[in-house]
C-alpha cells in the first residue's frame, strides 16, 4: 500500500514514520520499517494496526541507522497481523523487503523455493519475491542488482518493492511495474515514495520511476536507473512545485 525509504546522513527512523504518516490516508492494515544500524545489524520490526502501535512497539528497540525502508501494507494475500506485515526478510535474514501489489505467480514460485529447502514464515505472496531474489543471489553468486533483475524476469504481476542487504549498507534498490515509486534527491540523501507526498518537505527534485525500471539509490552516489535488462534508462528529474 504505502512505500517509504531514506538513505544520507541523517537518521532514517523518524523519516520513516513520518514518511508513514504522510501515507495513511491510503488505508492499510499494518506497518513495518526495516533498518540498518552503524554496526551492520538489519533490523525489522513490525505490527498490525496504526503507524502509532508500530511507534509504540518501537519505544524500546535499537532504530538507529542512516538507511531504512517502510511499509503500510493493505492485505492482499495473508491475514493481517504482524507476521505477514512488511517488511519481510529472505531466510538468511541479509534482505528484507517491501512491496506494494500483488505477485500472481507467488504460488508456483513459493512450491519451487520450498522444494529447494527455502522455508517461509508468512502466508503472503511478497515474501516469495525477498527469497527469490536471496536463492538467486547466492546460488549464482550474483549482485543484488542482477538478482533482483533475474528475478523479475520470473514473476508475473503488479509490484513496486524496496530491497535492503545488510551485506552491502550503502545501498536501496527499487522496482516498479503497474506500481507507482518515486525517488526524491536532496543533498547527500535520497528519499523514496510510493507518492511523493512523504518527500516534498525534504526536497522538490524528484523522479519518477517508470515502468519496469530498478533504481540503485546508492550512498554519495547519482541515482542510477536501469531497465530488466539492465540498460541504463535516462534520468527524468522533475522539480515538484511544493505548494
Ligand atoms: N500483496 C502484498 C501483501 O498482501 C502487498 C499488499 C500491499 O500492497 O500493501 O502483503
Amino acid at each position: 500500500c504505502g512505500i517509504v525509504g531514506y538513505i544520507g546522513n541523517k537518521e532514517a527512523y523518524p523519516i520513516l514514520i513520518k514518511g508513514l504518516r504522510r501515507l495513511e490516508y491510503r488505508g492499510y492494515d499494518s506497518a513495518g520499517v526495516a533498518l540498518i544500524n552503524d554496526n551492520g545489524d538489519l533490523n525489522v520490526y513490525k505490527s498490525k494496526g496504526k503507524v502509532d502501535n508500530l511507534c509504540e512497539y518501537c519505544s524500546d528497540k535499537n532504530v538507529s541507522g542512516t538507511i531504512g525502508i517502510a511499509h503500510t501494507r493493505w492485505a492482499t494475500h495473508g491475514e493481517p497481523s504482524s507476521r505477514n506485515a512488511h517488511p519481510h526478510y529472505s531466510e538468511s535474514k541479509n534482505l528484507a523487503i517491501i512491496h506494494n501489489g500483488i505477485i500472481e505467480n507467488y504460488a508456483e514460485l513459493k512450491e519451487k523455493l520450498q522444494q529447494k529447502g527455502v522455508h517461509f514464515v508468512s502466508d503472503t505472496d511478497t515474501e516469495v519475491l525477498v527469497q527469490l531474489i536471496e536463492y538467486i543471489k547466492e546460488h549464482k553468486n550474483l549482485d543484488l542488482l542482477t538478482a533482483v533483475q533475474v528475478a523479475l524476469y520470473q514473476v508475473i504481476g503488479a509490484y513496486a518493492i524496496a530491497v535492503l542487504d545488510k551485506r552491502d549498507a550503502d545501498q536501496i534498490i527499487c522496482a516498479r511495474k503497474q506500481s507507482p515509486l518515486v525517488v526524491g534527491i536532496g543533498e547527500d540523501e535520497f528519499f523514496l515514495g510510493s507518492d511523493a507526498s512523504p518527500i516534498v518537505e525534504y526536497t522538490d527534485k524528484v523522479v519518477y520511476l517508470e515502468d519496469g525500471n530498478i533504481a540503485v539509490i546508492r550512498r554519495g552516489q547519482d541515482l542510477h536507473v536501469v531497465n530488466i535488462q539492465g540498460e541504463d534508462q535516462e534520468l527524468a528529474v522533475k522539480t515538484v512545485d511544493i505548494d
